[in-house]
């Protein structure tokens, strides 16, 4: 359950003015709508937006404010992914059909984000078109050149494999880094812009956003449903579930994710010597091709971004361990910014399923129920393509408008505190397999 006491914003660049995010107040009065939404993430304000669209009657009921969860606090890349494997990996594992079709809601999801920021004028600073993958030593081309290979005939998608020269000429260099693949589609943005554009859209179409209105039972009652809020009701024929890693599992029916920390710190401000020292002016997004990988982008004021998957808990202590490390990373990485000061550190919670997919689609045994969770740390673009998903399919699409790989009920996981020793051997394998963290020269 969810603490109403604690402060409404987590520590981020993305809310350092927490004053100018609007505070949506509670649920009021009983209420009775065609669609309930549960969270106020992409997931939740796309799908309020969806039915909005439809001329459904929705509202959406979130424990804090739209956008503390992963949505307001995230590294902003829209991009693709949302599963756990790369492009090649999950047709081998899943089929080439299969694949292709889970390819094309991704690429979907990214278009959905440009179609979101232009038809509702959110200004949410993006950034170049493009994604660039680095390899953090030199054996990892083979396997960068194989996806790209891969992505180009399996999904005609133009990737280019850039040698270690080409990366300075770009601006992305010299930091140690053997080459890279550049992947001509997603954007950077303000993640949180995004989600109070949302937000404001949603509000505009005429749907109620409550703040600080936990939703604490889900009862089954009589065709519908009974969402039950501190001192407040809701009753709704259908719901949408769209709390990905901050959920309730008693709301969901079953425990579906496991959740692990990503974080991240940005630096102040850089001066053109520092830019020049470390020849990083470009703004592209950027990533490693390490398992446990980094990712980074320098922002439009000229901070860097620099975040990390990885680590348990999210009490004072673990932060703190988590902080240190990633200093140890980013100064390994960015020599020449080895002394630039951290000016914000935060951390969120990403989803991870059983089956390494995203899920969209009726959770099972909760008739008039939909869900969209489960993005493994990639979700600004395709939790909000999921948001649209989850709703259609309450208003009564289809179930094939979504792809079957992102349909398949979710496995159901042992509690946190049994599964933990197993995904902690498994980030532990991951960063032995990526090898030592050098400290890297030009
Ligand atoms: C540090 C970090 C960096 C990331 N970087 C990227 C990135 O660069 N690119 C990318 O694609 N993805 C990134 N992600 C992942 C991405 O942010 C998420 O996948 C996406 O935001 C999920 O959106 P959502 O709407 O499903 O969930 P969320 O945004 O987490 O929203 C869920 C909401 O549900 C609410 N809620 C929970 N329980 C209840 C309840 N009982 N009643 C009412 N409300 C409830 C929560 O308060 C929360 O606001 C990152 C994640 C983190 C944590």
């Amino acid at each position: 359950m969810q603490d109403t006491a604690a402060p409404p914003w987590p520590d981020s660049l993305w809310a350092a003015d927490p004053g100018s995010l609007p505070a949506h107040a509670p649920l009021a009065g009983d209420r009775r709508v065609d669609l309930a939404v549960i969270g106020a993430g992409y997931a939740g304000l796309n799908a309020a937006l969806e039915a909005a669209g439809r001329g459904a009657e929705a509202l959406v009921l979130e424990a804090r404010q739209p956008g503390w969860g992963a949505s307001g606090r995230n590294g902003g890349f829209a991009c693709l992914g949302g599963t756990l494997f790369g492009a090649a990996a999950l047709a081998r594992r899943f089929g080439a059909d299969r694949a292709a079709e889970a390819h094309r809601c991704q690429r979907a999801a990214i278009d959905r984000v440009a179609a979101n920021l232009a038809e509702y004028g959110i200004d949410a600073q993006t950034g170049p078109v493009g994604e660039v993958c680095l390899a953090h030593r030199p054996a990892a081309m083979a396997g960068l050149a194989d996806e790209a290979d891969f992505l180009n005939r399996a999904h005609g998608l133009g990737v280019t494999m850039l040698p270690r020269d080409a990366l300075a000429e770009r601006g992305l260099g010299p930091a140690g880094f053997a080459g890279g693949a550049l992947t001509p589609v997603g954007f950077p943005l303000n993640p949180m812009a995004y989600a109070q554009g949302l937000a404001g859209a949603a509000t505009r179409a005429g749907i109620a956003i409550h703040g600080s209105s936990p939703v604490t039972a889900l009862i089954h009652d009589g065709g519908g449903w009974l969402l039950r809020t501190p001192g407040r009701t809701v009753r709704a024929g259908r719901v949408v579930l769209a709390m990905n890693a901050y959920a309730d599992p008693a709301l969901g029916g079953a425990r579906t994710t496991l959740t692990v920390p990503s974080s991240i710190l940005v630096t102040r401000p850089l001066t053109s010597a520092e830019e020049a020292a470390q020849n990083w002016p470009s703004r592209a997004m950027a990533y490693d091709s390490r398992r446990l990988l980094h990712y980074f982008r320098r922002l439009p004021d000229g901070r860097f971004l620099f975040g990390m998957r990885g680590g348990f808990g999210t009490d004072r202590a673990a932060l703190g361990a988590i902080r240190s490390r990633m200093r140890r990373h980013f100064a390994a990485l960015f020599p020449e910014w080895a002394a630039v000061e951290t000016a914000f550190f935060w951390s969120g919670l990403v989803a991870l399923t059983g089956r390494g997919l995203p899920f969209i689609g009726p959770v099972p045994g909760r008739p008039g129920v939909f869900a969209a969770f489960g993005f493994h740390g990639n979700g600004v673009a395709l939790a909000s393509e999921a948001g649209r998903g989850a709703a259609g399919l309450a208003l009564g699409d289809a179930l094939d408008t979504v792809p079957a790989l992102f349909r398949q009920p979710p496995t159901r996981l042992p509690p946190g505190w049994l599964a933990r020793p197993a995904l902690s051997a498994m980030l532990r394998g991951a960063a032995l397999l990526d090898g030592p963290l050098r400290r890297r020269t030009a």
